[in-house]
């Protein structure tokens, strides 16, 4: 069915509104624009509160753990509780501690990624290594390839490569990833976005960053963010929500939109001021197409 377009219509607005009591929201793209906030965030939100919709806020980005998205919400000037933030690195390591449990000896996670996915797996007490680990961000030297090889550079505790975006990749890293993924490890990737929008342009994302390994190795590893429904039941696992009643709204069709459509919610809401573009959804024969879309979260203002 096509879209409905939301954006100056009250009366659709409010039907649309009194369909849901739960609204799953994307952060990037929707409330902000990278260190920009969009308009009427704060507005937009207080009024979904006010009509008492439950919020939870589902980023794929894993550089930052919740502690640090509750920073940057207070920064934008946006009311928001820790608990209310769920992030793909917090889902990774939920995932990890809580479905996957690996067993010692070999318990520990290889993170490939930065300190976000870090603070996530320490607050679930599971054990890392790798990450923003200093003495990993340099070239390979011969003596690694030897090292690496014979195993001396391996920890024997790895029974888990966890990929996401990692600003400081190199060789040296890809490669211990490798040897623990050729030993068995269990891949997973805290989200596979191919790129990462900042407010002029993109760049390459967590899933390109990773790309290596999954063409080094053969396999796919499991994704722990959006679109994921692995995702999907872990938030439901946490708020305990009628699927029927929720609403996801996002800015990028092939995670978000597609999220909440294969987690089968109530609907999806998309908005106009992130990646995707309304020509994306309304070809005749696109692949992702949510229930409603606006130009700007604010429109919900009416
Ligand atoms: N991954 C990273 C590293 C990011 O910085 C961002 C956006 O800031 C994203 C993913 C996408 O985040 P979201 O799911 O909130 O759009
Ligand atoms: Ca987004």
């Amino acid at each position: 069915m096509a879209p409905k377009y939301l954006t100056g219509d009250k009366a659709g607005i409010d039907e649309f509104l009194s369909r849901f009591d739960v609204f799953l929201f994307d952060c990037d793209g929707v409330l902000w624009s990278g260190d920009h906030l969009l308009p009427s965030t704060a507005e937009t939100l207080e009024m979904l509160r006010s009509k008492g919709k439950q919020l939870v806020f589902v980023t794929n980005n894993s550089t930052k753990s919740r502690e640090d998205y509750k920073k940057k919400f207070d920064k934008m000037g946006i009311p928001c509780k820790v608990e209310e933030v769920f992030g793909s690195a917090y889902s990774a390591a939920i995932y990890i501690s809580r479905i996957l449990k690996p067993q010692a000896p070999k318990n520990k996670v290889f993170v490939l990624g930065e300190s976000g996915i870090e603070q996530e797996l320490a607050t679930e007490n599971v054990p890392y290594c790798g990450g923003t680990d200093p003495s990993l961000r340099r070239d390979m030297e011969p003596e690694d390839y030897t090292n690496i090889a014979n195993g001396s550079m391996l920890d024997p505790e790895v029974g888990v490569v966890l990929t996401g975006l990692d600003f400081h990749v190199n060789y040296l890293k890809l490669s211990l990833a490798f040897a623990y993924l050729r030993n068995g490890a269990t891949f997973l990737a805290t989200n596979t976005d191919s790129t990462l929008p900042n407010s002029h342009t993109l760049f390459p994302g967590a899933g390109s960053v990773g790309a290596p390994l999954v063409k080094a190795i053969g396999r796919e590893a499991l994704a722990l963010g959006k679109p994921s429904q692995a995702m999907m039941d872990a938030i439901e696992g946490k708020f305990q929500f009628d699927r029927s009643r929720t609403c996801m709204v996002g800015d990028r069709l092939n995670t978000d939109i597609q999220f909440g459509i294969e987690g089968k919610l109530g609907g999806t809401l998309a908005v106009l001021t992130g990646v995707s573009r309304k020509e994306d959804f309304l070809a005749e024969d696109a692949p992702t197409v949510p229930t409603a879309y606006l130009d700007k979260l604010g429109d919900l203002m009416g």
